[in-house]
C-alpha cells in the first residue's frame, strides 16, 4: 500500500490518500499539545505506542461487535482505516472525576462516579471545543437525532467493554473521549484510543498513566505510554 496526498493533518496524527478511495492513511506522531494547543511538546516513540493501543484496543472492540474503521496496522506508526465522515462531536465517558468535570461541578479528582457520566463537544478549534447538549447538537445539526442515539448506546456500550480489558492489564479507566464518523450510511467508531485520549490509573497506587503526565509536567511521559502498551500486550497475550 501506497502513501498517497495528506489530506488533513491534525495535532497528533496525519491522514493521507491510498489507492483505494475507501481507505486512508492514518500516521501517528510524537508531537503532543494540550490546554487548546497552548502547551506543545514531544513524547519521544509515542506515535508508534499509540498506533499499536488503538490497533489492539479497536481490535477487542470489532470482537466485540463495535464497527469501528481500523482495517489493519501497516507499520510502526501506521494504521489503515476507512475513510470515514468524523461527526463533529468528541464523546467524552466517565467512570471516575477528573480532568474537567472536577472543575465545572467541584468534585474532588478521584470521585468514583455511582454510574457512567456521558458528555458532548463540539469539535470546533476557534471555539475550544464547547461542551453541548442534545438541544444544541440538534440546533447546530452535528448529528442527526438517531445518529445521537447510536452514539450514545455505543458510548455505553465501549466503556463496558473497555473497563474489563484496561482492568486486566492493571489499570482504571477513568474516562475517554470517543469519535466517530460515518462511511456508507453506517455509524463507526473513529479516531483512537490511546493515553492521549483516556485517563488510565494504575489500579493498585493510583499512579497516572496518561496525557496527564504531560500536561501537568509530571515527568517520565514516554516510559508511562509504553507502560501501557507493555501491559495491554501481556493482557492480551495470556
Ligand atoms: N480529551 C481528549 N481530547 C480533548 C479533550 C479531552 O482526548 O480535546 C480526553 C482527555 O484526555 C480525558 C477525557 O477526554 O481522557 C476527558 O477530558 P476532560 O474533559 O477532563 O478535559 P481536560 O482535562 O483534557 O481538559
Amino acid at each position: 500500500m501506497e502513501r498517497g496526498a495528506k489530506l488533513y493533518e491534525g495535532k497528533a496524527k496525519v491522514i493521507y490518500a491510498t489507492a483505494d478511495p475507501q481507505v486512508v492513511w492514518m500516521e501517528f506522531k510524537d508531537e503532543a499539545t494540550a490546554f487548546n494547543g497552548q502547551k506543545r511538546g514531544t513524547i519521544a516513540g509515542k506515535g508508534a505506542v499509540n498506533a499499536r493501543i488503538t490497533g489492539l484496543v479497536f481490535e477487542k472492540l470489532a470482537a466485540a461487535g463495535i464497527p469501528n474503521h481500523l482495517v489493519q496496522q501497516l507499520s510502526e506508526r501506521v494504521l489503515l482505516t476507512r475513510r470515514v465522515q468524523i461527526i463533529p462531536l468528541e464523546v467524552v465517558v466517565r467512570n471516575i472525576a477528573a480532568g474537567s468535570l472536577t472543575k465545572r461541578l467541584g468534585l474532588a479528582e478521584g470521585t468514583k462516579l455511582p454510574a457512567p457520566v456521558l458528555e458532548f463537544y463540539y469539535k470546533n478549534d476557534d471555539l475550544g471545543d464547547p461542551f453541548v447538549n442534545d438541544s444544541h447538537i440538534a440546533v447546530l445539526q452535528l448529528a442527526t437525532p438517531e445518529q445521537l442515539q447510536a452514539l450514545c448506546a455505543y458510548s455505553r456500550r465501549i466503556n463496558e467493554i473497555l473497563v474489563p480489558y484496561f482492568a486486566a492489564a492493571g489499570l482504571e479507566l477513568v474516562d475517554c473521549k470517543l469519535e466517530f464518523g460515518t462511511a456508507d450510511g453506517e455509524i463507526m467508531l473513529a479516531d483512537e484510543i490511546s493515553p492521549d485520549t483516556c485517563r488510565f490509573w494504575d489500579l493498585t497506587t493510583g499512579e497516572k498513566l496518561d496525557k496527564d503526565r504531560f500536561r501537568r509536567d509530571l515527568g517520565n511521559v514516554a516510559e508511562a505510554y509504553q507502560e501501557v502498551l507493555m501491559r495491554l500486550e501481556r493482557g492480551t497475550a495470556l
